[in-house]
């Protein structure tokens, strides 16, 4: 289907992408246009005017600064897999965007594209849950910023809202007796996942994240005090993580239904806790 007919402004500054953004209620920005544009060609979005970020270069940067990994919102998925700024301070983010789709999403999509459209199934809203992430967002008004927890509000929702653009997304850079881990099943090699969890832990501190059973990724609390300062084998993460499943209450659809995703979620936070323990242990 074509698209409808819809305005189009490509801004070279923040500032007048935030204003234009600003002045149009029916304005969106366009990242990497791997969702935005095949939802308009749906007619499930409509915008009346989009806001092209393709030439706010700042924002395709990626750096660290002082203990924090600072990735732009333009960054495409395929640069945070080059990145040695993100080999060196958190690789697992390179190994997460490596498993997104095919590469010529990767080369389009960016981390900011992903983590607005805040699908459930997306790879990155749960990993950046666990990774302790933050992001900043800019609109008229001023800055702020939000950890992951609160950025995601619900399906496809954020605190993303009109008049706001995403800027950077922070990430604390992993010290020694850091380790993460993701794990899940998707719909084929690099499909969206059914069910994932994703696990980090520094100096015996847990945070575990789980996504696909909620609206938006859900943190494993129970899980991350039972493993609090463990020595952490596969009994002890077996037993944290025994009866977890009986906590959720996710969706059943045609991939899979809500008592396989109870099992799944179970098994991914498993994989994903002993992942990120060998890590830590170096
Ligand atoms: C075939 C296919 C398979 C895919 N498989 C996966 C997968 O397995 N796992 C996965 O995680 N993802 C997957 N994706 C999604 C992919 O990762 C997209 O890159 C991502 O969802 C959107 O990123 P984008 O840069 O293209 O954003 P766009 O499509 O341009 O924008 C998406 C939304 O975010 C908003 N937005 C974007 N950037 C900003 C910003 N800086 N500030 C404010 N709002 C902003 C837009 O207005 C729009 O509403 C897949 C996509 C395709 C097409």
């Amino acid at each position: 289907m074509l698209l409808r007919e819809v305005s189009y402004a490509r801004p070279a500054t923040v500032e007048e992408a935030v204003s234009l953004l600003g002045e149009h209620d029916g304005a969106r920005a366009l990242a990497g246009g791997q969702t935005l544009v095949n939802v308009m060609k749906q007619r499930a979005a409509s915008p009346d005017v989009l806001v092209d970020l393709a030439d706010l270069d700042e924002l395709r940067a990626i750096s660290v600064s002082g203990t924090t990994l600072e990735i732009g919102a333009m960054a495409t998925l395929s640069s945070i897999m080059r990145s040695s700024e993100v080999e060196v301070s958190r690789p697992i983010l390179a190994e997460v965007a490596a498993t997104v789709a095919d590469v010529q999403v990767r080369n389009r999509g960016t981390l900011g594209g992903n983590i607005c459209v805040n699908d459930p199934t997306n790879h990155f809203p749960p990993l950046l849950v666990a990774l302790g992430a933050s992001m900043t967002i800019v609109s008229a008004g001023g800055e702020r910023t939000v950890s992951a927890e609160e950025f995601f509000v619900g399906v496809f929702e954020t605190l993303v809202g009109v008049g706001d653009l995403l800027t950077w997304i922070s990430v604390p850079a992993a010290g020694k007796g850091t380790g993460d881990g993701m794990d899940g099943v998707t719909l084929g090699a690099h499909g969206t996942y059914v069910a994932n969890a994703a696990a980090s832990v520094t100096d015996g501190s847990w945070r575990i994240a789980l996504g696909c059973v909620a609206a938006v990724p859900q943190r494993a609390t129970g899980v991350e005090e039972a493993l609090s300062g463990a020595d952490v084998d596969e009994a002890v993460a077996r037993a944290a993580v025994e009866g977890l499943g009986a906590t959720l209450d996710p969706p059943s659809d045609v991939h899979a239904s809500a008592e396989y995703r109870r099992s799944l979620a179970e098994t991914s936070a498993l994989r994903a806790i002993l992942q990120a323990a060998e890590r830590a242990r170096g």
